[in-house]
């Protein structure tokens, strides 16, 4: 029942428009609807935001999140909380890296603390990767497990 929601996640991130991943993110209520889907863009998809071209060196570079774009999740998020405010506490998040070929690829472990918490602070109850098949994380233990990953 998960692969299909990671199957939409999937469609969604062929949208995306960011330079260095297609992901994408689709939220679904606790009842089992579709609440929110998103990709990864600029803010607003707005071209003069677009940061996924920006070269840094060590020396000098954004204190701040640099994976880029506007996250799948994030917008998915948002999209929800716009569309659905009342179906986002107790949804269940799935997110999909898809290859230059729209083909699904591993998550690996949680590493964005960023989604996670906003995850957390929205309701979210459950946070779905694609490792080889679904893992479904409880949002409170994905958070935890984000602050543990090191690069
Ligand atoms: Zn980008
Ligand atoms: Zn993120």
């Amino acid at each position: 029942m998960h692969e299909k929601y990671f199957l939409q996640a999937a469609e969604t991130a062929k949208r995306a428009t960011c330079h260095r991943a297609h992901c994408g993110s689709v939220i679904v209520s606790a009842d089992g609807m579709v609440v929110g889907r998103g990709f990864n863009a600029p803010p607003l998809g707005d071209e003069s935001q677009r940061t996924c071209d920006n070269e840094y060196h060590s020396d000098k570079k954004p204190k701040s999140d640099k994976t880029c774009c506007v996250h799948a999740e994030w917008n998915a998020i948002l999209n929800a909380l716009r569309d659905y405010p009342d179906k986002v506490a107790g949804a269940t998040l799935y997110f999909m890296r898809i290859d230059d070929n729209g083909q699904f690829t591993q998550a690996g472990d949680p590493y964005c603390t960023v989604c996670s918490r906003l995850a957390l602070q929205s309701g979210i109850k459950t946070f779905g990767l694609w490792n080889s098949g679904p893992q479904m994380y409880d949002t409170g233990l994905y958070n935890l497990k984000s602050y543990e990953y090191f690069a």
